[in-house]
């Protein structure tokens, strides 16, 4: 998948996230956390810059999702004196932390999985998945994602903002 797919697909996994985040009164927080996430949506996809790395290889694994998740839980931990007066209460911030870097890369293995290509979610073991819907170069699906992505946001915003309509 291209980069406006995979932004696409982070959108739409942080959509449920920005609107609890924004409904518990922590919009600075709830901004950081959407930053993050679609900062981190092509990470997997440096094995294209990295040499000796083969492309969705070991940085499209559930392995790699779980380190990336450690290095997020461990800045949590050192930035958690900082963070705790933005955060929602009762969240543990190492676990929070954890979540969103290991949720990062799913969500782009969620984004290439679709493709022929597929992806192996449980590199070293040698099995890829692939659900074969479309080619990583359709316009018509990086776009669709992409589009169908700021509409989950914008509408968790506009939700969070005006209240759900009951
Ligand atoms: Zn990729």
């Amino acid at each position: 998948m291209y980069k406006r797919g995979h932004l696409g697909v982070a959108m739409v996994t942080l959509a449920p996230i920005t609107f609890w985040l924004l409904t518990d009164g922590y919009p600075v927080f709830a901004v950081l956390v959407a930053g993050t996430v679609l900062y981190l949506a092509m990470l997997p996809d440096m094995d294209h810059r990295v040499p000796g790395i083969p492309h969705r290889g070991p940085t499209h694994s559930l392995l790699f999702a779980g380190l990336v998740g450690a290095v997020f839980a461990g800045a949590a931990s050192v930035l958690e004196p900082v963070l705790s007066v933005a955060v929602p209460g009762g969240v543990s911030m190492v676990a929070f932390g954890f979540l969103l870097g290991f949720g990062s890369v799913v969500a782009h293995l969620l984004g290439d999985v679709i493709t022929p290509m597929g992806v192996n979610f449980l590199w070293p073991y040698p099995r890829e998945w692939s659900l074969s819907l479309t080619t990583a170069d359709s316009t018509l699906w990086n776009w669709g994602l992409f589009v169908f992505g700021v509409f989950a946001m914008a509408a968790a915003v506009v939700l969070a903002v005006r209240g759900l309509p009951v």
